[in-house]
Formats: structure tokens, C-alpha cells, sequence
């Protein structure tokens, strides 16, 4: 087994369990963006959003809620930042919701997004592109 959280899921690598249930693990993430950030994994080795199962989206959107609480009621943090890379800067190919305690004047004031522009008509061609594919 050469993954890295399957390992963790398994027991066979050390991790700071935080939630252990049937389907879902939790548990620190080694480098933490701050202390008490914690990684949502689905104990099936999955490797991106789309590839999760539909039995476990409610339950996966369920425990992120639990964890959002946690962080407030357990660490003091005053809120929460979720995210999850999916391919691009996806550093471990399982899939995991990374969720970060955030505390106003923590030094992270936001997220750290490049921001650009459209040009005129271009946020439509995008939108319908987008549409498209949903369809
Ligand atoms: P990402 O770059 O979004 O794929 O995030 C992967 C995360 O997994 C990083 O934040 C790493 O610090 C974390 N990580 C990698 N290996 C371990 C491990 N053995 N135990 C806990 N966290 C890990
Ligand atoms: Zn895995």
C-alpha cells in the first residue's frame, strides 16, 4: 500500500486521531497551517471530489459541519477555512477536506488568491462553457 492516508486509515502509519467512524477519518495534519488543522479523509482510498461514492456525500458534508463546530468549541478558535485541492497541488492523491481553525488577526486575512479580470463578454463565454458542461 504506497498511499499515505490508506496507510494512516489502516493504522499501519502514526496520526493524531481526531474522528474514527465506518466510512470518514479525521485526524492533524502533520504541517499544520495552524495548530489543530485537521484532514477529512473517506476511509476508501478515493482520489479527488467527483471520484467520491454518493452514499458518503452527506455524510462527508456532515462531519466537515462537526469539524467546523469542533474547531470553534474545542480549540476556541472564532471560525473555520475549508479547502481540498483536486488534482492541480494535490500533494497526497486521497481524497481530504483540509479544515483550518481561523482566529481574526491570525495572519492569514483571507486567502492568498491571484485575482484577475474578465475582458468584456468573456464572464458569459465562461458562464455558458460552464453550462454546458452541466447540462
Ligand atoms: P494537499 O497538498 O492538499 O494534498 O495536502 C496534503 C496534506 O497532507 C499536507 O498539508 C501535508 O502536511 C499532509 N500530510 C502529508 N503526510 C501526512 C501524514 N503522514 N500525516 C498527516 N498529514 C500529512
Ligand atoms: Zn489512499
Amino acid at each position: 500500500m504506497d498511499c499515505v492516508f490508506c496507510r494512516i486509515v489502516a493504522g499501519d502509519l502514526p496520526a493524531a486521531t481526531v474522528l474514527d467512524e465506518p466510512d470518514l477519518v479525521a485526524f492533524l495534519d502533520a504541517r499544520p497551517v495552524f495548530k489543530g488543522h485537521v484532514l477529512l479523509v473517506p476511509r476508501q482510498h478515493v482520489v479527488t471530489l467527483p471520484d467520491l461514492p454518493a452514499g458518503l456525500r452527506d455524510p462527508f458534508l456532515e462531519t466537515a459541519q462537526r469539524l467546523a463546530r469542533a474547531v470553534v468549541d474545542g480549540l476556541g478558535a472564532q471560525g473555520s477555512f475549508m479547502a481540498m485541492n483536486n488534482t492541480v497541488s494535490q500533494s497526497v492523491p486521497h481524497l481530504h477536506l483540509h479544515v483550518v481553525p481561523r482566529t481574526k488577526g491570525d495572519g492569514l486575512r483571507g486567502f492568498f488568491w491571484p485575482r484577475t479580470r474578465y475582458a468584456d463578454g468573456e464572464a458569459e463565454e465562461y458562464a455558458g462553457r460552464l453550462r454546458q458542461a452541466l447540462s
